[in-house]
């Protein structure tokens, strides 16, 4: 089930509700789970060149990776001969759970872990993507999102190309194996000059490891090494897991080769106005990782900090709302002076060991994943820390749990500015409508979480907490969007290219 198409009516506008308020409040997605009203990770990437045990490596890797995306899985690995490939729906764990990982041979491997940004969750859409072409075998894991892959996949739809998925990384695939340049250093940047948009990539091609970022550097992607080993991975924290060293950040329109020579790399593109996405740091990474050269538990300590000047509350506690904003609400008390407490508690297993039936998820909506402290929130004045509202349903739902547990005030704080806009850049996001501050002041919002106070960052203060204020994207904060993308680019835009009989 997916952010947009489980759009289900559970959480009732009351009777002081305004009917604006509702068109918002009643698309609350699949049961009120904090996982569905929030932005949805992306895809996690990772290749290893020179290992003995590559796609076990490589599982690891993606285990750690898991956290970028849940709804498939899958490796592929060779010795430089012909690929062994395993995808399919589910977590690593579920995908890799018969013995796949036996029969995935070789000393270089590349996986993905996905989160459907373009395409449905579909079989045929789990990643790296495998096709043969005159050259030899290509598959293709990758991280972000293509703006104009529909016109692409149209007008190569129009000369007589047949595609297999839905997903916007065969577009990739298509320009590649047309490329009339016969060295893969000259065919894969003649088929990214044609692409805009988001894309971190790991490719692997006969006996070469490839990594790709694009111009922009929106996603995050590492070079490690590990012994004679290196490694690509989406987060350092994949490289913690096998062992690697963290060597540099693959940079932004930079592609590395690497094979027996070694690790070449190229510029396949002069540098573009970088926009690396601020909310990696926010909520998407975790913060044991080290992301566009920052450690992302430092620079949401800073957050937290910094909303603490912005909008002090006389409290108690402050609470987090764990485990994304933990950080956040650390520095909130760290400057306030409030003690930190653990106010709420999550179930990691949600969405992990089962599927919940949508009656159970109706049912018990936020309660399946968090349950309040009673004894620490009691006859308590709150403040809890979150990094994002998105819809607002969850922070709703959270907050008239705290209250049922006893606490006397809540004070809403969230480390991000309000989200507008929805992005196009390899987030799944709601449609623009359903957000809940592209309609809503800060007191409307406010009035409908049922809270004391509402404070979020300002934008001034968000780029106050990074390093580099101006290389970053910002656009579902300020609708600023460095890409331009055509009105019907939307998730589900490559399930409706048209059929038409007779053509
Ligand atoms: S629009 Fe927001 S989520 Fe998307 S890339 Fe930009 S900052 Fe990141």
């Amino acid at each position: 089930m997916t952010g947009r198409d489980a759009v289900i009516g559970v959480v009732r506008a009351e009777a002081d509700t305004s009917s604006k308020e509702r068109s918002v409040i009643e698309q609350d997605a699949g049961g009120g789970e904090r996982g569905t009203d929030r932005f949805r990770e992306e895809c996690g990437v990772f290749g290893i060149y020179g290992a003995e045990n590559a796609a076990r490596l490589t599982y690891a890797g993606l285990y750690s990776l898991q956290h970028r995306g849940q709804e498939s899985a899958g490796i592929v690995s060779t010795d430089g001969g012909e690929f062994r490939a395993h995808r399919g729906l589910g977590l690593v764990s579920d995908v890799f759970a018969g013995g796949e990982l036996d029969r995935l041979t070789g000393h270089i491997a590349i996986g993905h872990n996905r989160y459907s940004t373009t395409g449905r969750n579909l079989a045929s859409n789990a990643q790296p993507l495998v096709v043969n072409f005159r050259e030899g075998q290509l598959a293709i894991g990758h991280n972000g999102n293509l703006v104009n892959a529909l016109a692409l996949r149209r007008e190569m739809e129009e000369q007589g190309s047949i595609f297999q998925t839905s997903s916007d990384t065969e577009v990739i695939l298509h320009l590649i194996a047309r490329s009339k340049a016969t060295e893969l250093e000259r065919m894969i940047p003649e088929a990214l000059a044609r692409c805009q948009g988001a894309y971190s990539l790991v490719l692997l091609a006969g006996d070469t490891l490839i990594g790709v970022r694009d111009p922009r550097g929106f996603r995050p992607l590492c070079l490690g090494r590990r012994g004679d080993a290196h490694v690509l991975a989406s987060e350092t924290c994949a490289l913690d897991i096998v062992g690697a060293e963290f060597v540099r950040e693959i940079e932004p329109g930079e592609m590395v080769f690497i094979d027996t020579r070694g690790v070449r790399s190229i510029r396949f593109h002069a540098p573009d106005p970088l926009r690396a996405c601020v909310f990696e740091l926010i909520y998407f990474s975790r913060p044991d990782s080290v992301v566009f050269g920052v450690s992302v538990d430092s620079i949401r300590r800073r957050l937290g900090r910094r909303l603490a000047e912005e909008h002090p509350a006389d409290a108690d506690i402050v609470i987090s709302v764990p485990d994304s904003s933990n950080s956040a609400a650390l520095g909130f008390s760290e400057r306030s002076g409030i003690p930190f407490e653990l106010g709420l508690i999550r179930n990691h297993y949600v969405g992990r060991t089962f599927i919940a039936p949508e009656q159970i998820t109706r049912s018990f909506g936020v309660n399946l994943k968090f349950n309040p402290v009673r004894q620490i929130l009691e006859g308590k004045r709150v403040i809890v820390v979150d990094d994002s509202i998105v819809r607002g349903t969850t922070s709703r739902s959270l907050v008239m749990m705290l209250r049922g547990a006893g606490a006397k005030e809540v004070h809403f704080r969230v480390s991000s500015p309000p989200i507008g806009w929805s992005c196009y850049y390899g987030i799944d996001t709601p449609n623009r409508r359903e957000l809940i501050a592209s309609s809503h002041t800060v007191e409307q919002i406010r009035k409908y979480l049922h809270v004391d106070t509402l404070g979020y960052l300002s934008m001034e203060g968000l780029r106050s907490c990074v390093e580099r204020p101006d290389d970053h994207c910002y656009a579902c904060f300020n609708g600023d969007y460095s890409v331009r993308f055509g009105a019907e680019m939307d998730k589900l835009a490559l399930e409706r290219t048209p059929i038409r009989n007779g053509a």
